[in-house]
C-alpha cells in the first residue's frame, strides 16, 4: 500500500486488534507489519490472526509482513499464596525451587541455572526492574537476598538477571513448537528474545531452514557487547529497549538505540525501534509530547521502522495510535533537517558492483527529475542495498517472490510490487513504468531509475542500471531486447 513516508510501521496485535475489521483498519491507516507476540495467545490464536493478515492483503493487493516473536527464556517467579505480596526495603526475602506458593518471605524460581550462575553481590530484578534485590548467599537450589528497592511481587513475573550470562538455550521447547509452528504457518520475520550469543541465531537459522527472516531482539547487555558479530549472522534487528532498559541503566538505552541504528543501516539490514513509543495512548487518545518526540528522533536517526507494542495490542486507540505515528513520520521526512542527518550519517558504500549501482542511482535521481528507483530483487538485497543510501525519491522494489516482498514490507522507502516471472529485460522496464505509474508516483510524461541483475533469478547479478520513460510506447520503440 502507498504510505505518504519512508519509515515503517510495526504494530503488535493483541485482544484489542484481532478482527477483520480492526486488521484492516490498522493496515489502511499504515501498519506495514503485524507483530505476533508468542508470549500471549495460543498457537491456535496465532493462526487466525495470521489468516486475517493474509485476508486482509489479499483484498487490498498489498503485501504485508508478519513478525512472529518468540518468547525466549524470559524467567520468571512462580505463584503466591495470596497472589501477590508487598516487599519493603531492607527486608529478606528467599528465592528457590521449592515449588509450594509463596509469601512475603519466599518464592518459588522454577530455574537451576540462574543458582547455579549468580553469586553473592549480583542484582535479580522483578517486575520490569520495579524490584531490586541483592543476593546475599546462594546455593544450588536457593538465593536469599536483601530488597534493595521494594514493591509489589505477585503471580508469574518476570526476573532479569543482567550481570551474568546465563547459561540459558536461546530456544526453549515452547520456543522451538512455536518456531516451527510460525515456519509453517509462513510468517516473514522470526524474532528471537533474550538473544546473548551468536551460536543463539545460528542456531535459529538451522531449525528455520529459510522459511522466514531472522530478527534479533537486543535486550540484554552481552547482545550489545557483541553486537557486531551478531549482526553480522542476522537479517534484522529490534532495538528492544523494555528488557534493555531493564537490564541496563535506562539511560544507558537513548546512546545504543543510535548506535544499533547506524550499524544496520551501514550492514543494510533493517531495523525497528520498540516500546513504549505512545505508551500514554494505550489509555488516551493524546500522546504525550515527549513520546512524540521519541517517535520522531527514532526516525530523524534513521530508523527503518517504529513499533507499537501494548498500544495496539490491548490498548483502547490503537488506530489512532497508528495515525500518530503517520504523521509524525511525515512531519519529520518532510523537515529539510531530516534530510541533512539521513546524507550526513550515509555509510561506506561497500565494494561490490551492486554497492556502485545502487549509489549511482541514488544520484541520478536526485540530480536530475527522478519520480522513482525501480529495484528488480529477488533475494530482496538489492532493494536493501537501495534503502541503505536512503535517496531522496520513492524506491519499489519488485519481485516475483511473494516472500521477498512481504519480508521488505518492514524496509525504508520499499513499496513492494509484485511482478510475473520477466524474461526479457525489456518487459522489467516496462514492468516498472506501470508499477511506478499505478503507485501514483510517476505520470507518463516521466523518466524512473531503474536497476537489475540480468540474466533475472540469478542472486547477486546486480549489474544493470537504466534511465526509462514512464511511457511504454518510447520504451518499446527505444528498448533493445
Ligand atoms: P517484549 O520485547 O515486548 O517481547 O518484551 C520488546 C522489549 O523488550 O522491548
Ligand atoms: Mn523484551
Amino acid at each position: 500500500m502507498k504510505r505518504q513516508r519512508n519509515v515503517k510501521i510495526v504494530a503488535t496485535l493483541g485482544p484489542a486488534s484481532d478482527t477483520h475489521d480492526m486488521i484492516r483498519a490498522l493496515h489502511e491507516a499504515g501498519v506495514d507489519v503485524f507483530r505476533l507476540n508468542m508470549s500471549h495467545g495460543t498457537q491456535e490464536e496465532i493462526r487466525a490472526k495470521h489468516a486475517i493478515i493474509r485476508q486482509v492483503e489479499a483484498e487490498l493487493d498489498s503485501p504485508i509482513a508478519i513478525l512472529a516473536d518468540l518468547q525466549g527464556p524470559k524467567l520468571r517467579v512462580g505463584d503466591f499464596v495470596r497472589g501477590a505480596e508487598e516487599l519493603e526495603n531492607g527486608a529478606s526475602f528467599r528465592l528457590d525451587l521449592d515449588p509450594a506458593d509463596g509469601d512475603a518471605t519466599r518464592v518459588c524460581l522454577p530455574h537451576p541455572e540462574i543458582f547455579a550462575a549468580i553469586e553473592p553481590g549480583v542484582s535479580l530484578l522483578v517486575n520490569d526492574g520495579k524490584i531490586r534485590l541483592k543476593v546475599e548467599s546462594c546455593g544450588a537450589d536457593f538465593a536469599e537476598c536483601t530488597v534493595i528497592a521494594g514493591g509489589r511481587i505477585s503471580n508469574h513475573k518476570g526476573v532479569n538477571v543482567p550481570d551474568v550470562e546465563l547459561p540459558l538455550a536461546a530456544l526453549s521447547e515452547k520456543d522451538r513448537s512455536d518456531l516451527e509452528f510460525a515456519c509453517a504457518l509462513g510468517v516473514d520475520w522470526l524474532a528471537l528474545s533474550f538473544v546473548q550469543r551468536v551460536e543463539d541465531v545460528t542456531e535459529a537459522r538451522a531449525l528455520v531452514k529459510g522459511r522466514a527472516a531472522i530478527m534479533v531482539k537486543v535486550e540484554k547487555p552481552k547482545a550489545v557487547e557483541r553486537f557486531e558479530d551478531i549482526l553480522a549472522v542476522c537479517d534484522g534487528v529490534m532495538v528492544a529497549r523494555g528488557d534493555l532498559g531493564v537490564e541496563l541503566p535506562v539511560q544507558a538505552v537513548p546512546p545504543i538505540q543510535k548506535r544499533l541504528i547506524r550499524k544496520c543501516r551501514a550492514a543494510a539490514k533493517p531495523v525497528i525501534v520498540a516500546t513504549q513509543m505512545l505508551e500514554s495512548m494505550i489509555e488516551s487518545p493524546m500522546p504525550t509530547r515527549a513520546e512524540v518526540s521519541d517517535v520522531a528522533t527514532a526516525i530523524y536517526e534513521g530508523s527503518d521502522a517504529v513499533m507499537l507494542s501494548a498500544e495496539s495490542a490491548a490498548g483502547q486507540f490503537p488506530v489512532q495510535a497508528v495515525q500518530t505515528m503517520d504523521r509524525v513520520a511525515i512531519e519529520v521526512e518532510a523537515d529539510p533537517t531530516y534530510a541533512q542527518i539521513i546524507a550526513a550519517s550515509r555509510s561506506i558504500k561497500g565494494s561490490s558492483v551492486a554497492d556502485g549501482i545502487v549509489a549511482a542511482a541514488r544520484e541520478i535521481a536526485e540530480t536530475a527529475d527522478i519520480k522513482a528507483i525501480c529495484c528488480f530483487t529477488q533475494s530482496g538485497t538489492t532493494a536493501l542495498l537501495t534503502a541503505r543510501e536512503r535517496p531522496g525519491v520513492p524506491i519499489i522494489a519488485m519481485t516475483s517472490l511473494r516472500g521477498t516482498a512481504r519480508r521488505l514490507a518492514l524496509t525504508w522507502g520499499c513499496t513492494c510490487v509484485m511482478t510475473g516471472e520477466l524474461a526479457r529485460f525489456k518487459d522489467a522496464v516496462v514492468n516498472a513504468a506501470r508499477a511506478a505509474r499505478a503507485q501514483g508516483f510517476a505520470t507518463e510524461s516521466d523518466q524512473i531509475v531503474l536497476t537489475a541483475g540480468v540474466p533475472f533469478n540469478v542472486p547477486g547479478t546486480t549489474n544493470i542500471l537504466r534511465v526509462a520513460p514512464c511511457d511504454e510506447r518510447l520504451i518499446y520503440s527505444t528498448d533493445p531486447e
